[in-house]
This record gives C-alpha cells, structure tokens and sequence, in this order.
C-alpha cells in the first residue's frame, strides 16, 4: 500500500512511520494554518509567529492521528490481532492489521476506539484552550490549542460517519453482522454506504473547486475517490477470501518447481534457464536450502554489461515472511502475502526445504471457475 516509509519512534510496541506521502499533507496542512486559519483568527501576530503556530499544529495533528490510530491498535492486540506499523500517509493515520477480526464485537470495539479517542483529545484540548484563555496566556499558544480541540473534533466526527472504510462503517459493518450472523451482506451493505459517502464527497469537492476554494475542494474530490476505491476493494476483497479460505495452497503447487542455484552468474541464467524453460520465477537455492527467489523482470534492473559478473545471489530477493509460505498455508494467506510484496508469485517452503511455486494467474484462473459454478447454481 506504500511506497517509500520513514521509521519515526515505537510507541506502545508499534512501530510509528511515515509514508513519504504525508509530507505532502503536512506542507498543506502547515501552509493553510499559516496563512489562512491563523491570521483569520488571530490578526496582527506576524508572519513568523504564524509559521511557528502552523508548525506546532501540524506536528499536533500527527501526533493526534497517531493516538487515533494507537487506540485502534491496542483494542486490536487485546483482541490478538498483530499489528506492527501505525502509518501516518496522504489520507491521515493507518494502523496495518495483518488479519481481520474475528467477531462482530472485536471488530466494533476496535473501530470505536479510534474515534473515541479523537473525542478525548478534542475534549483535553477544549479543556487546555479555555485554561489558556482564563489564565490570560499569549495568544499564540490558545490559537494553537483551539486548532487541536477542533481538529480532534473533526477526526472524531468525521471518522464516525458510518461509511466502509471509516470507522464508522467499520462499527456500521460490526453491528449487522451481529445481527444478522453473515458478514458478507453486511459487508456489502457497509461497502454501499461508503460508496454512497464517496459520491456525495466528490460531488461536493466538484462544487468547492468551482465556487473557489480550489485546495479544500480538490482534497475532498480526492479522498472522496480513495473512500470510494477502498469500499469497493474490501468488498471484493472479502468475496474473495469467502471463496477462496480454507483451500490449501497446496493444491496450486507447481511441481516441480525449477530452482537457480545461488552462485550462478545471471548470463547463464538467463541462457540455461530464462531461455529454457520460459518460466518468468525461479526459487533460488543454495545446495538444496532455499535462499530466495528471482523473477526474471527482475532483470531489466540490471545493464546487460554486468551479466557476466553478476551471479543470481546479487539479484535475487532475500526469503522474507511474505516471500513464503508454509505448506498448511491457504490460498487466502498466499493472496495476501502475493498483495504485501506486489509479485504474483509465492513459495511454499517447510522450513528451508522448497515445495513448490504458486502463481497468480493460477489462483484466478480458479477463482473465476469457482464464481462461474456457483453463480449458476
Ligand atoms: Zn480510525
């Protein structure tokens, strides 16, 4: 889902990055507190003062994403969920679950937590604005105040609506699949509101542009079309691994799967192999211990010149968690794991022993055979 990440700090065992994106968000955000929001309110502090309060509420306002995002976490490891990374990127927080919930009522309480939050924080910032206020302090620190009470009131209000992929939607999701026992429906009603959300959000963005406000009105067109892409992902996402959980991987393998010998060099790589074979992945082993893989797109990277010095190991991709996966594994474990990494393919290894190659292609290929039967049925 990202591109380039930024290791920040760990905060409650999370690792806290940013993707490159937000600095994009931060700029904008720092920019309109500076010469709009801040002199609007407060008129005659001076350029520099501006600038310093804009900074101030920028880092406020990651740090408060960042607490939102904390909240959903920790609701999520009480519920032994993993998760790793809290992701500050373009649309605000993220915290990467690496599985769904399991229960309506793990899922609820995890997406209220998030809000929740916010709520808090606007509350705590309400309350520190007006003891700056009373206590007479400079104008500049209750200006900065009032932006976090007001925009921790935003998170919390905005993330409420119940729209799939807002929390909102997400406890929206929770509650009828409660109810009812069938997450799919619910999952699709959810997705249609979120839809719904989206259009509404890019028909306003549209009249925002027009009537002027061309920044604020481009910023809702575009979160309105990831609200949108997002609602729509997850509800195909989940028919997806309605069909296809529970299928072992297994029974997808590639056999035998044709592995490269580590020290080989990529010239006759590609010659005994590339050439041979016409196969486009190769598991890369050193003796019989599997140490990574090489597809051969890979190569474009590589100026033909250095063919000959090169060997597969200088290439290839290290074996990682999402590079693999175990022979019990299932073809919903092996399509995330395909997602996280962006190939489309991965192994199947015990331990270092290699068992196969499942590819993409293969999985849908099977998939739409499946939707095909049972559609008509
Ligand atoms: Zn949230």
């Amino acid at each position: 889902m990202f591109g380039k990440t930024f290791n920040l700090f760990d905060l409650f065992g999370f690792r806290i990055q940013i993707d490159v994106t937000w600095l994009f968000l931060a700029l904008l955000v720092t920019w309109s507190l500076a010469v709009g929001f801040f002199p609007a309110l407060y008129p005659g502090l001076g350029e520099t003062l501006y600038l310093s309060m804009a900074i101030v509420g920028m880092i406020g306002l990651g740090a408060s994403l960042i607490l939102h995002e904390a909240a959903h976490a920790l609701v999520a490891r009480a519920y032994g969920l993993p998760i790793k990374y809290i992701t500050l990127f373009i649309f605000g927080g993220v915290a990467q679950l690496e599985r769904e919930p399991e229960t309506a009522r793990s899922e609820f309480l995890m997406a209220i937590a998030g809000p929740l939050m916010s709520l808090a924080l606007a509350g705590l910032g309400y309350l520190a604005w007006t003891i700056a206020l009373a206590a007479d302090l400079p104008q500049s620190l209750a200006g900065v105040l009032y932006y976090l009470f007001l925009i921790n009131l935003l998170l919390g209000g905005f993330n409420m609506i119940p729209a799939f992929p807002l929390d909102g939607g997400r406890a929206l999701r929770a509650l009828l699949w409660g109810w009812r026992g069938d997450l799919l429906w619910a999952t699709k009603i959810a997705a249609t509101s979120g839809s719904i959300f989206a259009f509404i959000l890019i028909g306003f963005g549209i009249l925002r542009a027009v009537s002027g406000d061309l920044v604020g009105g481009v910023w809702m067109f575009l979160i309105g079309l990831f609200v949108r892409a997002a609602a729509q992902g997850s509800y195909s996402e989940m028919i997806t691994h309605r069909l296809l959980d529970e299928v072992p991987v297994t029974r997808f393998l590639h056999e035998p799967a044709v592995s490269v010998p580590a020290d080989l060099s990529i010239e006759d790589f590609v010659q005994d192999y590339v050439y041979v074979t016409h196969a486009d992945f190769y598991p890369v082993v050193e003796g019989r211990r599997l140490v990574g893989s090489l597809a051969a797109r890979q190569l474009r990277r590589v100026p033909k010149g250095r063919w000959r010095n090169l060997s597969v190991a200088d290439v290839m991709t290290p074996l990682s968690r999402d590079t693999v996966v175990g022979p019990s594994a299932d073809v919903a474990q092996a399509l995330t794991a395909m997602r996280r990494t962006g190939r489309d393919h991965v192994m199947v290894a015990e331990g270092a022993e290699l068992r196969g190659v499942v590819a993409l292609s293969e999985l849908q290929r099977y998939l739409s055979f499946k939707l095909e039967i049972e559609q008509s049925g």
